[in-house]
């Protein structure tokens, strides 16, 4: 038995499934996930030892490359003058200060340890600052796992076909309306048919857990006017593009200003951090100055915020996200057309360090043409480029991320891996 299923049999006996997220469990593509032993800048090493070019990087944080020497420095200089205080430091105020920097539309800033956290406080706080019940999610979006939003999400629920948890009593969720992304007209609809009773609208500004879909040509534009209209909170969840598409997150890009913004992963450097700010008179009411209550143990954590402040900082980097991009479009464009000389049906799109790969003709822009890619051919694909030491997410209902330390020498190694596996595709 080899040394992954030996482990993975082990895990199975001790942590439900084996794992402690579902979408590492393999389930869509099946087989046996590598346990992983260790990381370093583009590429993870398993327990028997095989090399695998990563483009899944923690979900996202990875930004740099495994074990960033820099990150790491701050990560050890920070545990030494101890792990965790339950009260304020200044590397929090540093952390906080550079968020509010980087992303204009935050004038104030919570920090917590999770993207699930920062999106259910958001919600709250949009709830408690509007006086309002009822809130707006689309289709194929995944905010983490509270309760009000587990309906019809996207991400691992997906992947299992299950469009609702067990355990999200009806009435939690009776008050979340799921609507289709890109589909503005249902928004319109929603507020005609609610205008004094939606407190916000929270949306993927690129949808990243449904694989990856751009919003339309108005769509984010439509949201903004929708929200401002009808007195209700625009949030962007930017957990997974914040930081990573562009300098600014995808407000930057699309130049559509939220109210709030979720952030998390990039902002942590691969430690846990999530972040929810915005409008400082909505930011006001949390406790402790107003009556919207939110806390934690571990927020604001030092060793966490060590990780996130270095991350941060080199992200400032003059050409940084250019450059991601540039490679990102390499590895993409060089698929595609690899695609296409095997006469394998894909399609491709990028952001910053964040990519869609299709086994469809064109670039989806919905989740039911997400659904109907060929997700056969991405099974043997995802097994071929892991056999060939390349490590895809393993589900097609997943975005990938390129991070800075894959170079040309990476990308090249990339392709030729793609051209034997869509050879053996045909
Ligand atoms: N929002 C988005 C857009 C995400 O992609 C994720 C996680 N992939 C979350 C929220 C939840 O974050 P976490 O897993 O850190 O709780």
């Amino acid at each position: 038995m080899s040394r992954n299923t030996e482990l993975f049999e082990r895990a199975c006996r001790a942590i439900p499934g084996g794992v402690n997220s579902p979408v590492r469990a393999f389930r869509s593509v099946g087989g046996t996930p590598p346990f992983i032993q260790r990381a370093q800048g583009p590429y993870l090493w398993d327990a028997e030892g095989t090399r695998y070019i990563d483009y899944i990087g923690s979900w996202g944080p990875a930004i740099l490359g495994h074990a960033d020497p820099e990150v790491v420095a701050a990560v050890q200089a920070a545990a030494v003058d101890g792990l965790s205080f339950g009260a304020p430091t200044e590397a929090e105020i540093e952390l906080a200060e550079a968020i509010i920097e980087r992303i204009p539309s935050i004038e104030q800033v919570r920090l917590v340890s999770s993207g699930t956290e920062a999106t259910m406080s958001a919600i709250r706080l949009a709830r408690g600052h509007t006086g309002r019940s009822k809130i707006i999610k689309f289709e194929g979006c995944y905010h983490g796992h509270a309760d009000s939003l587990l309906v019809k999400a996207g991400s691992g629920m997906l992947t299992f076909g299950n469009p609702t948890s067990a355990g999200v009593p009806p009435e939690f969720v009776q008050h979340t309306l799921v609507l289709d992304y890109n589909d503005l007209a249902a928004v319109e609809a929603a507020f005609a048919q609610y205008p004094e009773d939606i407190a916000c609208v929270i949306v993927e500004p690129i949808a990243g857990n449904m694989n990856m879909v751009r919003p339309a040509p108005g769509f984010l534009e439509g949201l903004r006017a929708q929200c401002t209209r009808h007195g209700a909170v625009l949030i962007f969840d930017e957990v997974m593009t914040g930081l990573r598409v562009g300098p600014q997150g995808m407000q930057g890009l699309c130049g559509v200003t939220p109210d709030m913004t979720t952030l998390a992963k990039i902002i942590g450097g691969g430690m846990p951090v999530g972040a929810f700010g915005g409008r400082a008179d909505i930011m006001a009411d949390i406790a402790p100055l107003g009556a919207v209550y939110q806390a934690g143990t571990l927020s604001g954590n030092p060793v966490a915020v060590a990780a996130g402040r270095v991350t941060l900082r080199r992200l400032a980097e003059p050409g940084f996200h250019d450059a991601l991009h540039r490679q990102t479009g390499l590895l993409i464009q060089g698929l595609v057309e690899r695609a296409r000389r095997h006469g394998v049906t894909l399609s491709g799109d990028w952001q910053g360090g964040l990519f869609g790969l299709y086994f469809r003709n064109t670039v989806p822009t919905t989740l039911t043409e997400v659904s109907a890619s060929d997700l056969d051919a991405f099974k043997r694909f995802f097994h071929g480029m892991l056999s060939e030491g390349v490590h895809f997410a393993p589900s097609a209902f997943e975005a990938g991320f390129v991070s800075a330390t894959h170079d040309d020498a990476v990308i090249q190694a990339t392709l030729d891996a793609a051209d034997r596996v869509f050879a053996r595709l045909q």
